[in-house]
């Protein structure tokens, strides 16, 4: 499994192996690799099936592949015994929340091959995994998942089974374990769009596919959503802490403190989720809810001792999203000032990278001032809109909007890219590449819960 040829050395002074060895190619590196001729030694190639003189079928995939049709009408049709990849699917990463070692275009294969058993290894050093079984609908097929680390590493790096030629013994296995590739759960919004904001045209100009609240992420009634990271609920919307959050804990505050404001109803914008549609957004019970939670968050980061804190919410409003939410984010006052120049700087840096994506220009509004306030009443309540609200206290907010156009692909990941260029962190700009461990998330939360408990106002006792 894994990168076989990486160092050529070991393979010098091999001439033969007593038992049939077979490999194949890593990630696409660019690097065409020289296979050493040793007997017993069998390169298997790009992708493939191979038959073993016991009859069983292997089928095999390496990171390298470019031709995926080729590869889906080679494998359409047929069935495995053993399956190898260099990635994992998915379906299974997914359920891990390590979708960085997988490919998704390898889902379609192992939902086609059915493999009995399915061996991966998802990165150069490897990733031991050995996921619970799994039944195919309709079938008696039964599939394990078995990632493995590399040789000589902690994890465990090789794997023994016994495997007949029929899969006979399955069939009495008691298997409680969902199908993942079967059962597939909505992916968070963020990831979709930001795939599909680097993706070619085709792609991007996808609707967002129906997702169904059983389903959403941000759903409550979502048997899978993460109700430990919850912090409060109201009527009308939730306070979560964000998965992958950007800012770290610091001195006094214990916890990351970029959260999540969420409509309880799956609605894909602030005006979608007001029934009246001649009542203006802004004088909805929706979004006092929301300025209720945005005020409770400005004083609980002003009541940290250590650094002074702004606090920037940013939301994008479109039509084609899934589900309405409004995200935070405490920066320190003392960089609060690069804002401005931060937001123009990335989005010019943007157009540049992707000059099929829309335009997005951002207007500064001062809510106290009348004009400024209705030009921005009137955007929120009939058009779609990136804005971010910079809190400098409890009553100076200073607004940057965008309107952006019905179609066309718009980088979602705008609005943390700017903060996190402010906050001098780039490589946090994505949020799957700053996801924690469960009990770190389950920590955060229970400390950000403390510190708003006394700015709670759906509790008695707040000091609101
Ligand atoms: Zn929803």
């Amino acid at each position: 499994m894994g990168d076989a040829f990486s160092s050529s050395e070991d393979f010098q002074n091999l001439k033969s192996l007593d038992v049939p060895v077979y490999c194949q190619e890593e990630l696409d590196k660019d690097i065409e690799r020289e296979v050493p001729e040793v007997d017993n030694l069998l390169f298997l190639g790009r992708f493939g099936t191979y038959k073993l003189n016991c009859g069983l079928t292997v089928g095999y995939i390496s990171g390298r592949i470019t031709d995926y049709d080729a590869m889906y009408k080679y494998f359409d049709g047929k069935i495995v015994d053993i399956l190898l990849t260099f990635q994992w699917p998915k379906a299974i990463a997914r359920e891990k929340k390590l979708t960085l070692v997988s490919n998704e275009k390898l889902d379609p294969i192992v939902s086609m091959v059915q493999p009995r058993y399915h061996f991966a290894v998802g990165t150069d050093s490897g990733k031991y995994l050995e996921r619970d079984p799994f039944k195919w609908k309709d079938t008696t097929r039964v599939t394990r998942f078995i990632s493995l680390a590399k040789y000589g590493r902690e994890d465990k790096w090789c794997y023994a089974f016994k495997i007949g030629l029929s899969n006979s013994e399955d069939q009495h296995l008691d298997i409680s374990s969902e199908n993942p590739f079967e059962n597939q759960i909505e992916e968070p919004e963020e990831e979709k769009v930001l795939k599909r904001s680097s993706e070619p045209d085709s792609v991007s100009k996808k609707r967002a596919r129906l997702v169904d609240p059983s389903t959403c992420f941000f759903c409550l009634s979502n048997p899978k959503v993460a109700t430990y990271m919850i912090i409060s609920i109201s009527s009308s919307v939730y306070l979560t802490v964000a998965k992958g959050p950007l800012t770290f804990p610091r001195d006094e505050l214990n916890f990351s403190g970029h959260g999540i404001i969420i409509a309880i109803s799956h609605v894909p914008t602030l005006r979608s989720g007001v029934e009246d549609q001649q009542l203006s957004v802004l004088n909805s019970d929706f979004y006092r809810d929301i300025l209720k939670y945005q005020l409770a968050l400005i004083k609980m980061f002003q009541s940290i001792q250590t650094t002074n804190y702004c606090v920037v919410f940013f939301e994008i409003s479109r039509s084609s999203a899934i589900h309405y939410h409004i995200q935070f984010v405490p920066i320190p006052t003392e960089l609060i000032d690069g804002f401005e120049t931060q937001l123009h700087k990335t989005c010019k840096k943007n157009s540049e990278m992707y000059p099929n994506n829309v335009t997005v220009q951002f207007e500064k509004l001062d809510e106290t001032i009348e004009e400024d306030k209705s030009k921005l009443e009137s955007i929120m309540n009939d058009q779609e809109y990136i804005l971010f609200t910079v809190a400098h206290s409890e009553s100076k907010y200073i607004k940057y909007i965008a309107k952006l156009p019905k179609e066309g692909t718009v980088d979602l990941q705008l609005p943390r890219k700017v903060l996190s260029y402010l906050l001098s962190t780039p490589k946090r700009s994505q949020w799957q590449k700053c996801v924690q461990p469960f009990h770190v998330e389950e920590e955060e939360a229970q400390n950000f819960r403390i510190k708003f408990k006394p700015y709670d106002f759906t509790m008695n006792n707040t000091i609101i």
